[in-house]
This record gives structure tokens, C-alpha cells and sequence, in this order.
């Protein structure tokens, strides 16, 4: 087990190959870097939204943490869902992975494109197969974690996994450039806070 005694977890294989999918660039960094960082078998990271340099931001922070990536460049503006299954279904991207990959999508918290991805992940992947990260930091909001709480009670989530990730795990926040307003206002000192959060379904665990 590469992750360490303290962050094994039921419900999760490691060994297997795992895609990470996250909505914009820096979705996995902010939400499961770490664990994804950590994880030494075969792993992929796909950026479903955008293109030009935060896509070459994407690329610089899955070579570093020694994960391959893969994007989309979907224009996500005013999505409802709708192009990102079709996108999916003509380029046949996700389904050539559907059947049998692990996937980890966001749980889908707040941003349409976030939901979005969940939707679509949902409809390719077995369901089995699916562990939702808690998106960071809209996870940290009052009315989001209202929401996350309503829904395991009503939806029958169970926490998998969650740690508290060092701080050094932000030094990777240079590689983000076009994000620097945002990092500027979420600075280190902010984030250093945020747990990563692995929550499946509970018939599936
Ligand atoms: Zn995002």
C-alpha cells in the first residue's frame, strides 16, 4: 500500500488504474491533489472545460505529480449538461474508458460545470466504479456543507476517506498562473485548512 497505514481506506483500490476528472485546471489540485499525488500506479487526469494556457497549466501539474492528462476543451459556458454528453458520445473520449475504470468525479457542489461532469460521469461509468471528491473549496461554504450534510442523510453517502493534506502541497500553486487572482485571495494560509474528501454511494462500498 503506497498511501501510508493512516490514509488506507475501504472501498477503494489503489492498484487499480484510476482516473481523476476534473471541470477546470485546477479542480484536482484544490480538491484530491495530494491523495492523486500519492498515488503510484497508473493514473490519468482528464480536464473536461478549457483550453489555451490553463490547459497547459493542467498538463505542467499532472507531469509533476507523475499523472498523465488528457483534455476536452470544452467551451462549458451556459452548459446544462447537454454539451458535455455530446461532446462525449461524438469524440467517444469517456466511453472508451466507461467500463471497467475507476473514476473519481466531483460530488458536484455549487458551479453548474461541476454538476455537469457528476451528470455525465454518472451516465458513462458503472456506478460501482464512481468516488465522488468534495469540491474544494466551495466544500468549506456554510450553504454548501448544509447541502452536503442534507444529502447523506437523504441520499445515503458514506465518507470513504478524508485526510488533512500537508501544506507543502501547495507549493504547486506557481503552476497556476492564469489563476493568480484566485490564489491571491485563497492564499496557502487559507487553503492549508480544506481536507480531501472521497465519499461514495453506500451500496457500493
Ligand atoms: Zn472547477
Amino acid at each position: 500500500m503506497i498511501l501510508g497505514k493512516q490514509i488506507r481506506c475501504k472501498g477503494i483500490h489503489f492498484k487499480d488504474p484510476c482516473l481523476f476528472i476534473e471541470p477546470h485546471s485546477d479542480d484536482i489540485f484544490l480538491s484530491l491533489g495530494y491523495i492523486v499525488s500519492k498515488y503510484k500506479f497508473h493514473k490519468k487526469i482528464i480536464t473536461i472545460y478549457g483550453s489555451g494556457k490553463r490547459i497547459n497549466e493542467a498538463k505542467k501539474y499532472a507531469y509533476k505529480i507523475g499523472a498523465e492528462h488528457e483534455s476536452y476543451g470544452i467551451n462549458g459556458k451556459g452548459d446544462n449538461g447537454n454539451t458535455i454528453y455530446n461532446t462525449h458520445i461524438n469524440s467517444n473520449l469517456f466511453i472508451k474508458y466507461a467500463k471497467e475504470s475507476k473514476v473519481f468525479c466531483p460530488f458536484g457542489l455549487q458551479h453548474p460545470e461541476h454538476i455537469a461532469v457528476r451528470i455525465a460521469v454518472e451516465q458513462y461509468f458503472l456506478q460501482e466504479n464512481i468516488n465522488y471528491y468534495l469540491d474544494m473549496p466551495y466544500a468549506m461554504k456554510i450553504k454548501n456543507s448544509e447541502y452536503i450534510n442534507k444529502q447523506l442523510e437523504t441520499q445515503k453517502y458514506l465518507l470513504s476517506y478524508m485526510i488533512k493534506p500537508p501544506a507543502t502541497k501547495y507549493n504547486h500553486i506557481p503552476i497556476f498562473r492564469t489563476q493568480s487572482m484566485f490564489f491571491y485571495y485563497n492564499n496557502k494560509d487559507i487553503l492549508k485548512f480544506n481536507p480531501e474528501i472521497i465519499l461514495r454511494k453506500v451500496d457500493n462500498v
